[in-house]
């Protein structure tokens, strides 16, 4: 699913823009799906559902800004099980959503989320869904809404079922150690990093992106 639109911008502008980027060199458009929880913000103590709780990984604001300097699509793709287990509805999502762009001083492209979970709470959201990470639903949904190529796109993630999507999607992927996190084994990441900074600086040039002000 995708986030309720904030306020700020409607949903006919994004489609308006969306269809305008579609014209403009498609093979060379760039997208960068984020993780949200314990990669762009602080994973306390989970399920966040407050705006007022939202806390940034160092390094953040400034490697978004980088990646949208340089062209990038910018996407969160996150599962929010919270609401499934009816800590909080859809609509939190986009208000929390809100709250990390005002922090990253970016405006993101678009937030796919996950509301299901297999086996807690009760249905709609009790579901065996194909968009709740490892499944690469979020993924394939902002791929084909973009008409981006998977292989122009990155994921960067905390999580081994980040990675997973990634990698069933088509992505290539980063793996963010945020200090908490344990580095998965394997083939599933082409990069990994403690810091979002070169996370994003690893993804420009591996791109082929201009920096802002080259
Ligand atoms: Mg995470
Ligand atoms: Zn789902």
């Amino acid at each position: 699913m995708r986030c309720p639109p904030p306020t700020h911008y409607s949903l006919l502008a994004t489609h308006y823009y969306s269809a305008i980027i579609r014209l403009v060199e498609p093979e060379a458009r760039v997208g960068v799906f984020f993780d949200r929880d314990g990669t762009l913000t602080v994973d306390g103590e989970g399920y966040v559902g407050d705006p007022a709780r939202v806390e940034l990984q160092p390094g953040a604001r400034e490697a978004v800004a980088l990646l949208k300097g340089a062209g990038a699509l910018l996407f969160v793709a996150t599962n929010q099980s919270g609401v499934a287990r009816g800590f909080y509805g859809e609509e939190a999502i986009g208000r929390v959503q809100a709250r990390l762009e005002e922090l990253l001083g970016v405006r993101f492209d678009a937030c796919y989320y996950c509301p299901h979970h297999p086996s807690e709470g009760q249905p709609p959201y009790r579901l065996e869904c194909r968009c709740r990470k490892p499944e690469p639903g979020l993924l394939e949904r902002g791929l084909a809404e973009w008409s981006l190529e998977a292989r122009r796109c990155y994921l960067v993630g905390d999580t081994e079922r980040d990675l997973v999507a990634g990698r069933r999607a088509g992505l290539r992927t980063v793996f963010f150690m945020n200090g908490s996190n344990v580095e998965p084994s394997g083939d599933l990441r082409d990069f990994s990093t403690d810091s979002l900074v070169v996370a994003a600086e690893w993804i420009a040039a591996d791109a082929g992106l201009e920096r802002a002000g080259n």
